[in-house]
């Protein structure tokens, strides 16, 4: 199936009320696992590819991977650059085969969060690809919040609807308590902001830092105008966890690097599984409507 946009995929969650899933996709274990869940339960997906998950993978090969993965995938499959840095990064993962970049401008202020954001819409959408870009911080490992604080970095309704018309991009993260964290306890989260940014913006809303959440608010999430859950947190600790079983357990004529990689991939799978069916997206690669929103 040829590489599918992610704003497509995602503006048909939008209109028919479910999540799809970002999941990081940073090597082979990851990609096949998740694809080979999508196909089994006929899901549309989004493989991330992070430069600061994955050092030890080089993005011309993690990207070209993801890429090449979702081409062959018998499902809709869009791949992101995860967190862009700079216009370097971004150009080099559209180079390899991605079909969307997300440019991460949201630590700067917001005149030069815009004017870069332009710059780089510029030239992915010169090439077909899509960009997605973030207003608001979101907390956590790739986000600094200053001293304001995180209630001070969440996204403003109307300053979401000036930077989506300006800019022209085709999906906006937001910040409305959500964080790349582990969270400890419920977080508490904005939904009321959500529906408000949703209600100004007509393209799909992405939420950072969605794992970990209780397997009910994600019901509400998406309810309020979330259509694209990056999550990967929780699955990173589960997988470490049943590596740790397997290897505690194997004997010595089991315990090579081939059955650990054949663990982590059937984990990911299984937990791709259940997290597809969580967000209601099981099935919806059928009749997926293959036309994104308009931005303007
Ligand atoms: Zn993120």
């Amino acid at each position: 199936m040829p590489l599918t946009n992610s704003n497509v995929i995602l503006a048909d969650a939008r209109r028919r009320q479910y999540g799809i899933p970002s999941l990081l996709a940073g090597n082979l274990e990851m990609i096949v696992g998740q694809i080979r869940a999508a196909e089994a339960v006929a899901a549309p997906l989004i493989l991330a590819f992070n430069q600061g998950a994955t050092p030890a993978i080089p993005l011309e090969i993690g990207m070209a991977a993801a890429a090449d993965a979702a081409r062959k995938a018998s499902v809709p499959v869009a791949t992101i650059l995860d967190h862009g840095a700079d216009i370097e990064q971004i150009v080099i993962a559209i180079r390899n085969g991605t079909s969307s970049v997300m440019f991460d401008g949201s630590h700067l202020p917001y005149e030069e969060n815009v004017r870069q954001t332009c710059e780089i819409v510029a030239i992915a959408h010169a090439v077909g690809v899509d960009v997605e870009a973030e207003l608001g911080a979101v907390g956590g490992s790739s986000i600094y919040l200053g001293e304001q604080g995180p209630q001070a970095s969440m996204t403003d309704p109307e300053q979401a609807r000036d930077f989506v018309e300006r800019t022209g991009i085709d999906v906006l993260a937001i910040s409305f308590g959500n964080a790349h964290v582990v969270y400890k306890g419920t977080p508490q989260l904005d939904l009321d902001r959500v529906r408000e940014i949703a209600a100004r913006v007509s393209i799909p809303l992405a939420m950072h830092g969605a794992s970990g959440l209780d397997s009910t608010e994600y019901a509400r999430v998406i309810d309020a105008g979330i259509s694209k859950i990056c999550y990967y947190t929780a699955m990173g600790r589960q997988v470490s966890q049943a590596i740790h079983r397997f290897s505690s357990e194997a004997d010595e004529t089991t315990l090579i690097y081939h059955n650990i990689i054949a663990t982590a991939t059937d984990f990911f799978d299984e937990a791709t599984r259940d997290l597809l069916h969580l967000l209601n997206s099981d099935g919806k690669a059928q009749n997926l409507h293959l036309n994104p929103m308009q931005s303007s």
